[in-house]
Formats: structure tokens, C-alpha cells, sequence
């Protein structure tokens, strides 16, 4: 059993939610997603972690009553080898953490850096990560969700091939600033280096439980299952 601390402060953390049981259902591998919202759910007895996009600034505010983010950035340094997803707000959530928390990720982020909420865009994203595959699951389990959330189409079958482009969705995303990456480039959109591994986290740029392609949630929970 893997247990994914899986942040609420808010975002897209119902979509994570479904992209994990369908990751765990292709990897045939059980998990439990323990919501988090106050700091004393944050434990020992978590074996990895997600957290996810929205606003950064809104999941500061929303962490401030009880105190969640310092609880996770704690967690994170008693088990630095414990696997962390970051994607998009999330990613800006490890690179910059607090003026007083020095950060988890060896590259720095600037927020918003494509340009305004009108210039969000999709675009195909190489991906240079090692990643179990897993069996092929059912239409049913990448379609439902109980909040009517649809995964965005990418063909047929939710997609087991780890060598193909991903389909990379920003949000007012931020990027990378990319002579500071000090740490694995995981993740390309042409040039643009837009995913990186610093050691057991791994930062996106983009939102990957967005699509029916859940690679990343699987690389998570194989982590999780490895470092136990
Ligand atoms: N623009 C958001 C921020 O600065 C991030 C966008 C996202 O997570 N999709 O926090």
C-alpha cells in the first residue's frame, strides 16, 4: 500500500485525486490518497507527495490558519527521499517555498512568465523520465469523476507509452529560469526546459492530471513504492 499526501489547499487537487486512481490502477499497485488540509495530517506514515496547481498566492493564504504548507515543507526535509509532485503553483511552491524556508529545488521559477491568463496554451512536451509502464485500465476509470471533470482527450486509450510527447497544458503557467537549473532537465517544450527532477521531487510547469495521460502519477507512486 502506497499513502499519497495529496495538498487541499486548493487548485486542481480533485483532478490529481482521479489521475492517482488511474495510475494506480494501471500500475496494479493499491494506494490511499489522504487529503491534507491541517498540519497534523501531515505524518510520517505518508510515502510521498502531491502538490498541486492553482494559484500560489491563494494556496499561501489558504495554508496560513493551519499552518499546512510549513507542515509539508518539514515533512519534506525529515524524508528527503520521499517522491514530491509539483506541478505548475505547486512547482513555484518548492522553488519558493518562504523568505525563511530555503528551497527544494535547485532552479529558480518566475511566476506567470508566459504572459497573461488569455495566453495559456497546450503544446506537445518531451519527456526524458523513467517511468514504469502498466497494464491498460478502463474507459470508465480515465472518464468518471463525481465532479463531472473530464480528462482531456489523447486518443483512444488513456496512454501507456512512455515514449511519446505529452500533452502539456499551461495555465498562466510559470517557467523555469533556465540558466539557474541546477538539477535534471525531465521535461522539454522545444528549447524550454518546462519539468525537472532535483533529487525525489519532481517540478512541473505544466498540469499534467489535466489529460488522460497519467505517466507522471504512476513515476509517483513507483517512487513511493521503491523508497518504502
Ligand atoms: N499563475 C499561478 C501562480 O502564480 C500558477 C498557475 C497554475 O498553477 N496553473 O501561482
Amino acid at each position: 500500500m502506497v499513502r499519497v499526501g495529496l495538498a487541499m489547499l486548493q487548485g486542481a487537487r480533485h483532478e490529481h485525486a482521479e489521475a492517482l486512481r488511474a495510475a494506480s490502477s494501471q500500475l496494479h499497485q493499491e494506494i490511499e490518497i489522504v487529503e491534507l488540509r491541517r498540519a497534523i495530517e501531515v505524518d510520517e506514515h505518508l510515502d510521498c507527495l502531491i502538490l498541486p496547481g492553482g494559484e500560489s498566492t491563494a494556496m499561501r493564504k489558504a495554508s496560513q490558519s493551519e499552518s499546512l504548507l510549513s507542515a509539508l515543507y518539514s515533512w519534506m526535509e525529515q524524508h528527503p527521499q520521499r517522491p514530491v509532485l509539483g506541478t505548475c503553483a505547486g512547482a513555484i511552491l518548492l522553488a519558493n517555498p518562504s523568505d525563511t524556508q530555503s528551497p527544494f529545488l535547485r532552479a529558480g521559477i518566475s511566476r506567470n512568465a508566459w504572459g497573461r491568463q488569455r495566453d495559456s496554451f497546450e503544446a506537445e512536451v518531451e519527456v526524458s523520465l523513467d517511468i514504469p509502464s502498466g497494464g491498460q485500465i478502463s474507459a470508465k476509470v480515465a472518464a468518471r469523476d463525481r465532479f463531472n471533470h473530464q480528462p482531456l482527450p489523447v486518443g483512444d486509450a488513456p496512454s501507456l507509452d512512455n515514449n511519446s510527447s505529452f500533452h502539456g497544458v499551461f495555465i498562466r503557467a510559470p517557467r523555469f529560469e533556465q540558466s539557474s537549473i541546477e538539477c535534471t532537465p525531465v521535461a522539454t517544450l522545444g528549447e524550454e526546459i518546462v519539468g525537472v527532477l532535483d533529487g525525489s521531487r519532481l517540478a512541473l510547469t505544466f498540469h499534467p492530471e489535466l489529460t488522460g495521460d497519467y505517466r507522471f502519477h504512476r513515476w509517483l507512486i513507483h517512487q513511493a513504492n521503491a523508497a518504502q
